[in-house]
């Protein structure tokens, strides 16, 4: 054992990588922006602040008596006594409150085909499904499994569900037959909702087998199958089961109403992306999350939502997807663009072509996003007029300043700010993030909790560490949109997130304030490396490697080592030219000892073609660490591409 292996209480995590940027909002920005300085202010009044935004944002069916019951913490009730229709809000109270031509989403497939919704036309379509859903005997409370791509019908979908106050469960359209087949068991689903396929990479792709192939096995609870007619590709079909969208939706009836839910009524389960583990079932409620989503929406991107475009990148099957695609642009009356298919079809500049055509004001996405269009080059983006692009959005990892940087010049032109969004599928929304009406941005921070949030960062002992140390992220206090609970599993709840220290949230991030109090993520708590005694983060080790002109992407992790304790592990994809470079190692090396210090040197570097990510586009280190030890590598099941970890073998063999 190293000799200094206890950790210093107060400096959980040491504090190295350092910043002096600063881009404060431009003056005509500040003056025209909706979020201002004074919601700070207002935000301290806690659940009175969020009763307020809940009446503001919201058409309640019944008003609410009491803003929080927190009598049986960590089980929370918002909004007690409320009565709350999701597609109502999203839907109707827009076509009757006039905005009824307003178009609602702009779809673009990725063979080009292209489809608009106002909000009367999605009201009309949500409407229908919602009747062809009960007429096949869905009703409150029942589970629907949602198995479905980057198509209005997802979105039809969820709202059908929520207005009928059946459960969603959506699953990753890239998740093979058994992670569906887990995943309809533990909700016990009742029905599935799924489509012949979709296009990826320039071709037919299906997704209708992975179905058939999760309910060949009996002992399931569903009882039909509908499927949307996407790319016409043959299926198989069984009788009593299967029912296509269009017998089934399009002679339903246009006429719903839309009744009010509890506010505490579940409006879906969905599943973490697995990056430290096993995936857990986050259930969310009505009220608190369409409160908090619809809040965060407006004021972290300064939506204006009659002039606006707003883009979120993300799929429908994780949160992002949920949050601000599925559900609070549509709340805040916004116009959308969703997109079904892949950046680099047909060529790579395909989101810029889009941004162009469809002047996309607001753009959100995740930092893997931005640096493999780093990677590609800024000419790509460069082609394209950018110049209705006012706010950007990055969310899913830390965002390294170099990739912020690029972010801001390349694709915000040198003036949209950036804010940089840090919440988990657990907090179901927007948590810590730059208002960028009033934050001066700093490139690689997420900075400051969002009105009415209390965030904090801890030490060992649970108490807040002063400005410029690190240690761990926590919640102090319950937030509108907080996860109700791992369905099935209140126990697993508790110990996840409320053992670990008392009363308060633990988000399993590591953190760090800096001299001026901002918030700086540093990766998992589960990633930290003890070096020699010394707690370093991966996050500020990839950011120094990222930083050098020589490197794309890279992942750092912590592997045993005789002498130090841990070691630095790194995994680099290299760009262009670099990878015949003999001495790009030793380069390497010695940049980090530079940027950071001789204790962050990596002990190997290794180069890779790919990294391992999840669907969602976040690195799995766990795996990396793995590779780093020698061992089988763990399970890999919610891995975007599953053969990529044999690619990482071979090219290590070499
Ligand atoms: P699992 O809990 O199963 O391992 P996961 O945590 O990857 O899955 P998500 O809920 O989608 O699944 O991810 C939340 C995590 O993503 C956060 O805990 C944090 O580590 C990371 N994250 C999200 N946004 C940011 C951000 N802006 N900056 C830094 N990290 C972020
Ligand atoms: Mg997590």
């Amino acid at each position: 054992m190293p000799e200094n292996t206890q950790t210093h209480a107060g400096d959980a995590f040491e504090n190295l990588l350092h910043e002096e940027r600063r881009f404060p909002p431009s003056e005509t920005f500040g003056a025209q922006a909706i979020g201002k300085a004074d919601l700070y202010e207002a935000g301290k009044d806690g659940p009175e602040f969020w009763a307020m935004q809940a009446r503001d944002l919201l058409t309640w069916h019944e008003d609410f008596t009491q803003a929080l019951d927190w009598s049986e913490a960590p089980f929370a009730k918002w909004f007690v006594g409320g009565k709350v229709n999701a597609a109502y809000n999203a839907l109707d109270r827009h076509v009757e409150e006039g905005r009824g031509d307003r178009v609602a989403i702009h779809f673009e497939g990725e063979p080009g085909d292209t489809r608009s919704y106002t909000y009367a036309e999605l009201t009309t379509a949500v409407k229908k499904a919602a009747n062809a859903f009960e007429s096949l005997g869905v009703s409150k409370g029942d589970r629907v499994a949602v198995y479905l791509p980057m198509i209005p019908e997802a979105v039809i979908t969820m709202l059908a569900c929520a207005r009928i106050g059946a459960v969603h469960s959506v699953v990753f359209g890239g998740f093979s037959a058994d992670a569906l087949r887990s995943r309809i068991d533990d909700a016990e689903a009742k029905l599935v909702v799924t489509s012949d396929g979709t296009y990826r990479r320039g071709k037919p792709s299906s997704l209708k087998p992975a179905v058939d192939g999760a309910l060949e096995r009996p002992g399931h609870t569903v009882e039909n199958v509908v499927v949307v007619k996407r790319n016409g590709e043959p299926v198989e079909w069984t009788e009593g089961l299967d029912v296509w969208w269009d017998d089934v939706v399009g002679p339903a009836s246009e006429e719903h109403t839309a009744e009010g839910h509890d506010s505490e009524h579940p409006l879906f389960i969905l599943y973490t992306s697995g990056t430290t583990g096993k995936p857990k079932g986050i259930l969310h409620t009505t009220g608190g999350f369409l409160t908090q989503t619809a809040f965060t929406q407006k004021y972290t991107f300064d939506l204006h939502p009659e002039s606006d475009v707003f883009w979120c990148t993300a799929d429908i099957g994780w949160v992002t997807g949920h949050s601000y695609v599925a559900y609070s642009p549509l709340v805040n009356g916004a116009t959308q663009l969703m997109y079904e298919g892949t950046p680099d079809t047909p060529h790579q500049g395909r989101w810029w072509e889009l941004v162009e055509k469809y002047k996309v004001s607001i753009l959100y996405t995740a930092p893997t996003a931005i640096r493999t269009f780093m990677k590609w080059g800024r000419d790509i983006p460069k082609k394209f007029d950018l110049s209705s692009i006012r706010v950007l959005g990055s969310v899913g990892e830390p965002i390294n300043p170099e990739a912020w940087m690029w972010y801001r010049e390349v694709i915000g032109g040198n003036n949209a700010p950036i804010v940089d969004t840090w919440w988990q599928t657990e907090t179901g929304a927007h948590m810590i993030s730059p208002l960028p009406g009033v934050t001066a941005c700093k490139p690689g921070s997420a900075q400051v909790a969002m009105p009415g949030i209390a965030v904090d960062v801890v030490d060992e002992m649970g108490k807040s560490v002063p400005n410029g140390s690190g240690g761990y992220l926590v919640v102090r206090e319950p937030w509108p949109s907080m996860l109700r609970g791992i369905w099935g599993d209140p126990e697993r709840f508790k110990e996840t997130y409320w053992s670990r220290f008392e009363n308060m949230y633990f988000a399993g991030d590591g953190a760090k304030r800096d001299e001026d109090g901002d918030i700086w993520l540093l990766g998992r708590v589960d990633d930290v490396m003890n070096v020699s005694g010394h707690r370093l983060s991966t996050t500020e080790i990839e950011s120094a490697l990222v930083s050098h002109p020589s490197v794309a992407e890279a992942a750092v992790v912590g592997a045993t080592d005789e002498t130090t304790g841990e070691a630095v592990v790194a995994f680099v994809i290299l760009r262009g030219s670099a990878a015949q470079d003999d001495d790009v190692v030793t380069t390497l090396r010695n940049h980090v000892g530079k940027e950071i210090g001789p204790i962050a040197k990596p002990r190997n570097i290794l180069v890779v073609p790919e990294l391992p990510k999840t669907r969602s586009g976040k690195i799995m280190r766990r795996l990396l660490k793995d590779v780093a030890e020698g061992r089988e590598v763990g399970d890999a099941t919610t891995l975007s591409d599953p053969t990529i970890m044999q690619q990482i073998a071979a090219s290590l063999r070499k």
